[in-house]
């Protein structure tokens, strides 16, 4: 047998010839860590003009759902990406669902058995934890592998142990004394040797295959080119390869991604904020500013560029600068980023994004929506600067269409100066009323006239007005505020937070 691999490039012929697959498990939503191993094989895929593949690793059907698959493939529409073969278009290397391949798995299984790469087992659970025990019990290493008690069944004990019906496994065997070597794109190097692997079941009792055999049949045979995966995937390689070996199949370019921790540091959990790319979605972020934020997950274009167009990244992104340094999901800086996407975003499609979720939205929002078409266009403008999420415009767009509360803090504040605030707000009732073309301008010149006349500092003057009108200490600017809500609108609110000081 060889003793090293191939150089891991050589089956590649040209760019046309590039195939990377996503694999999930439908395990639940999309999370952000499998949400960036998709987008790298897309964006590969895409700079290569490769083809991207969508495989769905159900085979353990007691933790699958069938809804995750539905959740998974939106997630990743949302997002922009879409596949060139899949499970719900097809392709010429179908099925794409591993669910659907056993009998593929099993033949190749036993095509393995019948070259004499892998043999069948009979040994039970109990057996194997007796012989683990034994084994931990009086020999000093301190991992246990299977001793190939049935490899050595002669042919006529293994028929006959298969006539007789008793369950049995595959195993894998492992050549021994071999060293396994790859060239991981990301980790470099590495070399494990195959005495550190035992012969591992391929095919498990109930006739399904393990993960690792199963991915590194599926890769072969879908032909894919090149593996790009999480980091914790690393460790599983050597017992692809190994499937690879045994069936004499070239090998693709391995490259495993690193891991993503949290800001603090540590293994990125919900504690971090919301890792599932459909809670981000449902909580105002935008597809591409979260895009953005994955390119960056372990890959950047130079230290400082933090802002990247699709196009930008499309241009700019390499495998090969792929950093093995663990990532760190910063929600602060993702939150920031959406921010920077909704303030650049002409406001035309800014007002499409915040309709759909207002009318997705019955529960809090009833107000007219002819109304609201109208209003929207003159508050998008003076939100703009200050939202970071789709959400936090659509709390501001709220108050413009709801009763004011005022929070008895707030008013027992402003009543620490009581005579002066209803003083301010009688003559703003006054002036207010008197403009005729109620415009920015025109509400500015009045407050101004205000504070001038009762010889108040107008941050002072406007604390009051903005009080009474908005509710709290800041709001969206002050005199676009109240020209959206219209002189009579203005009025009502004044008198009513009048008679609440008073
Ligand atoms: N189904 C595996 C996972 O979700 C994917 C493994 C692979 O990409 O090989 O982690």
């Amino acid at each position: 047998m060889e003793k090293t691999e191939k150089n891991t490039n050589e089956i590649i012929s040209g760019p046309e010839a590039i195939r990377v697959r996503f694999a999930p498990s439908p395990t639940g939503y999309l999370h952000i860590g499998s949400a960036r191993t998709a987008f790298f094989n897309w964006l590969f895929a895409k700079k290569t003009k490769g083809r991207f593949i969508l495989r769905i690793e159900d085979t353990d059907i007691s933790r699958h759902l069938e809804e995750a698959i539905e959740l998974i493939m939106d997630s990743l529409k949302w997002l922009g990406m879409s596949w060139d073969e899949g499970p719900d278009i097809g392709g010429n290397y179908g099925p794409y669902r591993q669910s659907q391949r056993k009998e593929i798995y099993l033949e190749y299984a036993k095509k393995l058995v019948e070259n004499g790469r892998a043999y069948y087992c009979f040994c039970s659970q109990e057996k194997l934890a007796e012989k683990r025990k034994a084994f931990m019990g009086d020999a000093k290493a301190d991992y246990y592998e299977y001793d190939r008690e049935c490899y050595y069944l002669g042919p006529g004990k293994v028929r006959e142990n298969l006539e007789g019906g008793i369950p049995w496994t595959i195993r894998l065997l492992v050549p021994d004394d071999i060293e396994i070597k790859f060239e991981d794109l990301v980790y470099g190097s590495i070399s494990v040797s195959s005495n550190t692997q035992e012969d591992f079941i391929i095919i498990r009792s109930n006739g399904l295959p393990t993960y690792n055999f199963s991915a590194a049949i599926d890769d072969i045979l879908m032909e894919i080119t090149h593996v790009i995966r999480g980091e914790d995937h690393l460790s599983n390689t050597p017992k692809q390869i190994l499937v690879y070996r045994a069936l004499n199949a070239g090998l693709p370019v391995f490259t495993h991604l690193p891991m993503i921790l949290g800001a603090d540091g540590t293994k990125l959990s919900k504690r971090h904020g919301s890792i599932s790319i459909e809670a981000y979605r449902q909580d105002g972020f935008l597809a591409e500013s979260i895009r953005n934020y994955l390119s960056l997950l372990g890959w950047s274009y130079d230290e400082k560029t933090t802002i990247l167009s699709l196009n930008d990244i499309l241009n700019k992104f390499d495998l090969s600068q792929i950093n093995k340094r663990p990532a760190r999901f910063d929600y602060e800086k993702l939150l920031w980023l959406n921010g920077h996407y909704l303030r650049n975003m002409p406001d035309k499609d800014l007002e499409k994004l915040i309709l759909e979720k207002i009318r997705l939205d019955t529960k809090t929002f009833n107000a007219n929506i002819s109304d609201i078409d109208k209003k929207i266009k003159k508050i998008i403008p003076i939100i703009k600067e200050r939202i970071k999420t789709l959400n936090e415009a659509l709390d501001i767009i709220y108050v413009f269409f709801r009763p004011v509360s005022y929070q008895q803090d707030f008013i027992d504040y402003i009543k620490t100066n009581k005579d002066t605030a209803i003083n301010v707000i009688d003559d703003a009732i006054l002036l207010l009323s008197g403009i005729r073309d109620f415009s920015h301008d025109n509400i500015e010149a009045a407050l101004r006239n205000i504070s001038e006349r009762k010889n108040l500092n107008f941050r002072k003057t406007a604390e009051i007005i903005r009080a009474a009108v908005w509710g709290s200490k800041v709001s969206p600017p002050m005199f676009g505020t109240m020209e959206i809500f219209g002189k009579e609108e203005c009025a009502l609110r004044l008198k009513a937070f009048k008679k609440i000081i008073a």
